[in-house]
C-alpha cells in the first residue's frame, strides 16, 4: 500500500491525513470531500526552492495554479515563496482575492481577452506569457493607453513534445499554444515585439508537456532554449535575461507509476541550463519553472460515501459512488487511473475486485475501471488517491450535482477552504424570466 506524505493507517484502523482521522473528517464535512494534506504541498513547494538554491539560486518556482486554485491556496503559495502562474481573469481574481502578491505573477494562455489583459495591467501582474502575435498587439495598446511597460516573455515550441512515456520531436510545430521555432515565426515575433515601445521583452517560455516521467526531454529543451537565445543576441543584439521551461513534472496516481523526484528534477534542469549557457557563451538567465501537478497531485484525496452495489454475475461488480466526472473528469476525459481503499477498514486486504463508478447519467462516468477492495459496503468511505491536481480546478455541477468541498488538513486539525455548494448555489445565476414565470399549467 502506497500513502502520500502524512497520510497513514492509524491505531482504528483508518486512513488518516494530516492527523486528521478520515471518518471523522467524513462526519463533520460530509462527502465527496477533497482532503488536501497541507504538509505535503508545502514540502513540495520547499524541494523545488531548495533544489533550486543548492543549484541554480537565481531560479523562481512559479505554481500552476490550473492546477488547484481557491483564495487559501494563493495564500499558501504565497508563504511557501512561490511565483504564480495564471491562465485567465478569474484565476488572477482569485489569486489577489487571497492576497498574492500580482508582481509575482506570470500572465499564461493562448487567447487572453481585452478585458484579462486590462485587468492584469491595472492589477500590476509582473510577466505576460505571450503566446501570439494578435496579443502582442493587443498588449501593446493597451499598455500605451495606461502609459506603461509590460513586461513580456514569448512562448515558443520548442520542437520538443514530452508525453507521459515517449516524446517526439516532430508534431509539436502543430499545437494551439506558442511561436513555432524551426520555421522562424519565434523570431519575427522577437523580433516585432523589440520594436514595441509599451512592452519590454524579458525572455522566453517553452512548456513541453504534462505528467512527464522522463527527464531527457527536460535538458533538451533546455539546450534548445539557450541556443535560440543565442542565436537571438547574436541576429538582434539583445541578450534577453530569462529562461521559463515550464512545468510537466509527474507524479504517482497508481503504485506502478514511478515519476523522477522533484530533487532530480531540479538538479537536471539546473545542470543542462549551465551546460548549455557555457557552450554557447550565453550569461546565464534567471530561470523559471512552472510545477502544478507536482506541487498538489499526491497531495489530494477525495473521500466518498459508498452507495449502491450491482453485481453482474460473471460479468463486473460496479460499487456507485456519491460523486464522479462531475468531481473528477479526469478518467472520463483521458482515461486517467487511479488507486483506492476503503478508509474506514485499512487494515484488511483486498477480498472484492469491482468498478468504482459515478453517479452521473453517463455511462462513462467511471472513476477507476477495476480494483482490489476490502469487502465494500453501502456506507463504507471510499478514498480516491491523488486527486489534487485538476480535479476541484476542472470540476463541474453536470447533473446539477453540487461540487464537493475541500479541507486543509495539518497537525490534527482541518480548515475547510471551499465549502460545499448548496442547491441555493445551484440556482443563485438562474434568471427566470417573468414570461415563464406565470404560467398555469401548459398552452
Ligand atoms: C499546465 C501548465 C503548467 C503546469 O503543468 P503541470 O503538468 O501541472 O506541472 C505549467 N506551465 C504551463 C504553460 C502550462 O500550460
Amino acid at each position: 500500500m502506497q500513502l502520500f506524505g502524512t497520510a497513514r493507517v492509524n491505531a482504528r484502523g483508518h486512513l488518516e491525513i494530516g492527523g486528521c482521522d478520515s471518518v471523522d473528517l467524513v462526519r463533520e464535512f460530509g462527502t465527496p470531500l477533497y482532503v488536501l494534506d497541507e504538509d505535503l504541498i508545502r514540502s513540495n513547494c520547499r524541494q523545488y526552492r531548495q533544489g533550486f538554491a543548492a543549484h541554480y539560486p537565481s531560479a523562481r518556482v512559479a505554481y500552476a495554479a490550473k492546477a488547484f486554485i481557491t483564495t487559501a491556496m494563493a495564500a499558501l503559495a504565497a508563504e511557501e515563496g512561490m511565483d504564480l502562474d495564471v491562465v485567465s481573469g478569474g484565476e488572477i481574481f482569485t489569486a489577489l482575492r487571497g492576497g498574492f502578491p500580482a508582481e509575482r505573477m506570470l500572465f499564461h494562455g493562448n487567447n487572453k481577452a481585452p478585458e484579462e489583459i486590462a485587468l492584469a495591467l491595472d492589477s500590476g501582474v509582473g510577466r505576460f506569457v505571450v503566446d501570439n502575435l494578435h496579443e502582442l498587439d493587443l498588449l501593446e495598446d493597451a499598455a500605451a493607453r495606461r502609459r506603461l511597460r509590460a513586461r513580456i516573455l514569448l512562448r515558443v515550441t520548442p520542437g520538443i513534445e514530452a508525453h507521459t512515456h515517449d516524446y517526439i520531436r516532430t508534431g509539436q510545430v502543430d499545437s494551439k499554444f506558442g511561436l513555432v521555432l524551426e520555421n522562424g515565426q519565434a523570431m519575427a515575433a522577437v523580433r516585432r515585439a523589440l520594436s514595441l515601445r509599451h512592452v519590454e521583452l524579458v525572455g522566453l517560455h517553452c512548456h513541453i508537456g504534462s505528467q512527464v516521467f522522463d527527464l531527457e526531454p527536460f535538458a533538451d529543451s533546455a539546450g534548445v532554449m539557450i541556443r535560440f537565445l543565442d542565436q537571438v543576441r547574436r541576429e538582434t543584439g539583445v541578450t534577453l535575461t530569462e529562461l521559463d521551461l515550464g512545468g510537466g513534472l509527474g507524479v504517482h496516481y497508481v503504485s506502478q507509476d514511478d515519476p523522477p523526484t522533484i530533487a532530480s528534477l531540479t538538479r537536471l534542469v539546473s545542470e543542462a541550463v549551465r551546460r548549455a549557457a557555457e557552450e554557447a557563451g550565453y550569461p546565464l538567465p534567471t530561470l523559471l519553472v512552472e510545477p502544478g501537478r507536482s506541487i498538489v497531485g499526491e497531495a489530494g484525496t477525495t473521500l466518498y460515501t459508498v452507495g449502491a452495489i450491482k453485481d453482474i454475475p460473471g460479468i463486473r461488480t460496479y460499487l456507485a459512488v456519491d460523486g464522479g466526472m462531475g468531481d473528477n473528469p479526469r478518467p472520463a476525459l483521458y482515461g486517467a487511473v487511479y488507486q483506492a481503499f476503503v478508509a474506514n477498514r485499512m487494515r484488511q486486504d483486498p477480498t472484492s475486485t469491482v468498478a468504482v463508478a459515478g453517479k452521473c447519467c453517463e455511462s462513462g462516468d467511471m472513476l477507476i475501471h477495476e480494483i482490489g477492495l476490502t469487502d465494500p459496503h453501502p456506507g463504507d468511505i471510499l478514498a480516491i488517491l491523488s486527486t489534487g491536481a485538476y480535479n476541484y480546478s476542472m470540476a463541474s455541477n453536470y447533473n446539477r450535482l453540487p461540487r464537493p468541498a475541500a479541507v486543509f488538513v495539518s497537525g490534527g486539525r482541518a480548515d475547510l477552504v471551499v465549502r460545499r455548494e448548496t442547491y441555493e448555489d445551484l440556482v443563485a445565476l438562474d434568471v427566470l424570466p417573468r414570461r415563464l414565470s406565470a404560467r398555469e399549467g401548459v398552452a
